[in-house]
């Protein structure tokens, strides 16, 4: 008799802890949501990869370049100071100064439980976040700026990872340039990237 009653209670949580699956959840910020581009508007708008593209050789560096150089067409450096926006949700992994790219922000970005990219910003003007700050899309984290000493007219220095690496991290060992082949195991081709994974 008491096994037969306490079936009821039993069913009853069952049926409501599985109803909880299906109520809409809003995507939390650990997570992406798709991701949208990190200067003009959401679709990169007014802007375009007028420097280095992903892969050209660069000559400054003796390197593949292993990101873009985003500008406002023909501006020159009256760029300098536009918003940048996080690309998508994520996790701000290093907000600070190195010698090569003056001041740089790394975003770690969670596609699901077990897999991250990496979004880096260089030659900013201003930082407006910290690390470990949480970041949500198109939130403004700095401003575009010239690099160290204003060794660059001003640009965005931007960079998609699929590895986890230092924010100096270049394609580089002991002066020596990594084959394309092997960037392209560590960094993505970041408008190709951002196509391929817009918000819904
Ligand atoms: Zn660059």
């Amino acid at each position: 008799m008491n096994g037969k009653f306490g079936l009821v209670p039993l069913l009853l949580l069952v049926l409501v802890l599985s109803s909880c699956r299906y109520l809409p959840q809003p995507t939390p910020l650990w997570l992406v949501d798709g991701f949208d581009f990190p200067v003009g508007d959401r679709n990169g708008k007014g802007w375009a990869v007028t420097g280095y593209q992903f892969l050209d050789w660069s000559t400054a560096s003796q390197s593949w370049h292993p990101g873009e150089d985003w500008n406002i067409p023909g501006a020159g450096n009256a760029d300098q100071g536009e918003p940048v926006y996080a690309v998508a949700n994520g996790e701000v992994v290093f907000s600070g100064w190195n010698t090569a790219l003056g001041n740089v922000i790394l975003i770690k970005h969670n596609l699901t439980e077990h897999d991250s990219v990496w979004s880096q910003y260089a030659h900013l003007d201003q930082r407006r976040v910290a690390t470990g700050d949480i970041v949500h899309r198109r939130e403004i984290i700095g401003t575009v700026g010239r690099g160290p000493n204003n060794r660059f007219s001003a640009h965005l220095h931007f960079e998609i990872r699929q590895e986890d690496m230092p924010a100096n991290a270049w394609p580089r060992t002991n002066g020596q340039a990594w084959t394309k082949e092997k960037v392209r195991d560590f960094w993505l081709h970041p408008t190709r990237f951002i196509r391929e994974n817009r918000p819904q």
